[in-house]
């Protein structure tokens, strides 16, 4: 942790209170007790490719509980732009090598896997073992078993873990949640939903290389409509059956181009989603007993766009998602909020995800969900 540099941090907290905070105290009266100096967790962004590049560092500038501490890279170059750019030093520069040291920075709390799919497990767990909070890209792994040990690691360590997933902080997806949750519309009946977008250029990119990716447009988009669906119907899914489809089967050698699945909910809700590396889409809509809303942009980074049957645009001022993200889990391990996007969360969408690909295999057979609440955060 750090002084504040950029914003006021509205808690101010003593160091011993600090240290029991970090070490998993849900106790709001603990943490914000009067200390003379302001806080702000330190996070290490592990991979700095685009996301990193583009999205997080930048919100990272923005965020009132948390700033970047220190990098991990595998890339030499890129160690003193990022310390220029962003003021951090040496001592907290890190290679995929020399990662575990972390373990004697106090200056990270939080550790953010950036990586290729197929990496975040391994390096979760790593920064689990080094006694760091997590919080893992999505989709939070290639398998179940993978999500399971990222879990495991992180509740043997005694730290807090989430998943990279922005829209759960977005307040458009809050607002649908809400009408969902209290009927605005009536009950919701059929959930359309959409993500893809037309993937172009190196075909040996690592989002078409199944080792790194563990899948296509399932893996990267498909969660998003997952995500979707699930907050959409307002609950898990009881079955799913899935078809996939290719029109570039000479571009997407080793991984899914274009995959359209079926949910059923426990009250005969049905959700469609559809996931593409080569077709857009970039939709949620929600139609109930008495009208509809809809999305569109539903999970972009923003600004998001929606409007309802009675003729209502739903609005709100434009903030970072990655900053609202990276706040909210600041905010959980700090006060003891909800983790709003825990990592079993993550574990669900890859049992569905697991799921979808079987279905595919099989044939396009129903497969039964016994998912109960797993994943749900009110
Ligand atoms: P990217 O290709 O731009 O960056 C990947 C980074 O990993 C690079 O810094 C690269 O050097 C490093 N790397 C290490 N080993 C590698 C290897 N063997 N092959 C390729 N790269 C390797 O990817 P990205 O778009 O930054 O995505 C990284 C992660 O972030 C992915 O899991 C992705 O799903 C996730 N992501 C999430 C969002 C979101 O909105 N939440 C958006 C984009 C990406």
């Amino acid at each position: 942790m750090k002084n504040l540099t950029r914003r006021d941090f509205s808690l101010t907290l003593g160091k011993g209170l600090i240290a029991t905070s970090l070490l998993g105290s849900s106790n709001l009266a603990c943490a914000t007790e009067v200390g003379n100096q302001k806080k702000k967790l330190g996070v290490a962004l592990v991979g700095l490719g685009s996301y990193s590049t583009y999205q997080l560092a930048p919100a990272l500038l923005d965020t009132e509980h948390c700033y970047l501490a220190g990098i991990v890279t595998g890339t030499p170059e890129k160690e003193s732009i990022w310390k220029d750019k962003y003021a951090i030093p040496h001592s907290n520069i890190y290679n995929y090598a020399n990662f575990d040291s972390i373990i004697n920075n106090a200056d990270i709390d939080i550790i953010y896997v950036v990586l290729p799919n197929s990496m975040h497990a391994d390096f979760c767990i790593r920064a689990a073992k080094a006694g760091k909070h997590v919080i893992c890209e999505k989709p939070m792994a290639v398998s179940v078993a993978e999500c399971d040990a990222i879990i495991d690691a992180c509740k043997k360590a005694n730290v807090k873990l989430s998943v990279g997933y922005r829209m759960q902080s977005d307040p458009y997806t809050n607002e649908v949640k809400k009408f969902v949750r209290e009927r605005t519309f009536g009950e919701v009946h059929f959930v359309s939903s959409d993500a893809g977008y037309i993937s172009q250029g190196n075909p040996d990119q690592w989002r078409l290389n199944r080792e790194l990716s563990g899948g296509g447009a399932l893996m990267n988009m498909g969660v998003y409509s997952i995500q979707t669906s699930i907050y959409g119907a307002g609950g898990n899914p009881i079955s799913v059956t899935a078809q996939e489809f290719s029109t570039r089967p000479e571009y997407f050698k080793e991984t899914d181009e274009t995959i359209t699945a079926q949910f059923e909910f426990v009250n005969g809700a049905v959700a469609q989603m559809f996931t593409s590396h080569n077709a857009n889409g970039n939709r949620l809509k929600c139609h109930c007993a008495n009208g509809w809303f809809e999305l569109d942009p539903a999970h972009s980074y923003g600004p998001i766009s929606g409007r309802t049957s009675n003729g209502n645009v739903i609005s709100f001022s434009h903030q970072s998602q990655q900053a609202l993200q990276m706040d909210d889990f600041a905010k959980h391990i700090l006060l003891g909020n909800p983790n709003i996007a825990p990592g079993e969360m993550g574990k669900r969408d890859m049992i569905i995800v697991e799921a979808i690909y079987k279905s595919i295999a099989e044939g396009g057979k129903k497969q039964n969900l016994d998912l109960g609440e797993m994943g749900i955060v009110s």
